[in-house]
């Protein structure tokens, strides 16, 4: 028997996803599949003029969230706009949604009301709908989320079409989910090492909690661009963090970028909790995921109406692929950004759960199959 077994770990998550398009590669494809694998979402020609996209994702308890500190109505929400995120970054609109629910024996009906609940709440937010789905016992909480959406042939936006001279932007504000999870896990440990004692104190930390638990998709954002009359060249959600993200769009456009650290946004309570952990708040702005905003590029005849918006801030500049990933601070000058960490941090911060319990190897936590990133 000389079998080999290789295990998955050993890919990479992009070796992952390129070792699952290779086993693939022999379908014939449908002219009117306009983008696969390698996105947010994939996209197809659903009309004349009219685009569909679709993206997926799973969440597993234990891997992508902890039950002890997510209510059952925000991880409904969250699943939902998590997959929402995604065709958001497509400049989509979000029309339809199919949910699988693996459930545990020990899940009672109380908390399914509130999962249900929080995707009903998601769905009309979003102004979309639930069409069907599949349920099955697991053992642990799964979930498995499809969402279809539609957008005009001439406004749908890929991670490809970023030019240099574009500006980089990003809407709202992030670090905040890396800094909520932080705080749970911190509240955690305390909870373990002192037991019945211990109270937890979460009410200083509402923003940054709520920016893990219950995040938004900025579905908003991309309607405030269609109003001010600017179509990104290229976009992307921050769901890996904004240095993987701008590597994503690097990646795909055939570009290279600079990050100017001091223009990247975060909120005093994300500065707090850096601070408490005696941590640099620009790492978890740079390198804490799950914030779900959009990064996007525009072209230079547009960044004045970008200036012109609130809650979007240009954070850099796209510049020929021969200069790399770059950040800028005048603290540092000009040195390379990598995808999860400056070189000189100890390591990029984690929001997969197994990481932080101290667990080594890559984790495919947020490997999805209609792109190549969260
Ligand atoms: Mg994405």
């Amino acid at each position: 028997m000389s079998q080999s077994f290789t295990p998955i770990s050993s890919l990479g998550e992009f070796g992952l996803i390129d070792r699952m398009q290779s086993r693939l590669a022999d379908i014939p494809r449908s002219e009117n599949l306009i983008v696969g694998i390698g996105d947010d979402a994939a996209v197809y020609r659903a009309g004349d003029t009219k685009l569909h996209v679709v993206t997926t994702d799973v969440l597993i308890e234990g891997v992508h969230f902890d039950r002890t500190f997510i209510p059952t109505s925000y991880l409904g929400w969250k699943a939902i706009a998590v997959n929402v995120s995604d065709v958001v970054a497509m400049n989509a609109k979000p029309l339809y949604a199919t949910v699988s629910a693996g459930l545990p024996r020990n899940f009672s009906v109380e908390m399914m009301d509130g999962l249900y609940d929080g995707m009903a709440e998601a769905c009309k937010a979003y102004g979309m709908e639930l069409v069907g789905g599949d349920t099955s016992t697991a053992h642990a909480l799964y979930l498995s989320i499809t969402v279809i959406g539609e957008v005009d042939e001439k406004d749908v936006v890929f991670r490809r079409g970023a030019n240099v001279g574009d500006y980089l932007c990003l809407s709202g504000d992030v670090g905040g989910a890396y800094a909520g999870l932080k705080v749970l896990l911190d509240q955690r440990e305390q909870l373990e090492n002192m037991g019945d004692s211990y109270e937890p104190d979460l009410e200083a930390f509402q923003y940054v909690i709520r920016r893990q638990l219950r995040p938004k998709a900025r579905l908003d954002v991309i309607e405030g661009l269609k109003k001010a009359g600017v179509r990104p060249t290229s976009m992307i959600d921050v769901s890996d963090g904004v240095a993987s993200e701008v590597h994503h769009i690097g990646l795909r456009s055939g570009v290279g970028a600079t990050v100017r650290v001091p223009a990247v946004p975060f909120d005093p309570e994300t500065r707090a909790v850096a601070d408490q952990f005696m941590d640099d708040v620009d790492a978890y702005a740079l390198f804490g995921g799950e914030d779900y905003e959009l990064l996007f590029t525009v072209a230079p005849e547009d960044v004045q109406a970008i200036d012109d918006m609130e809650g979007v801030s240009v954070i850099g500049t796209i510049e020929e692929a021969a200069k790399g990933v770059r950040a800028y601070s005048p603290d540092t000058g000009l040195m390379p950004l990598h995808p999860a960490g400056y070189q000189h941090f100890d390591g990029p911060p984690q929001t997969d759960y197994e990481t932080n319990d101290g667990e080594e190897g890559p984790s495919f936590g947020d490997t999805e199959f209609s792109g190549d990133g969260a």
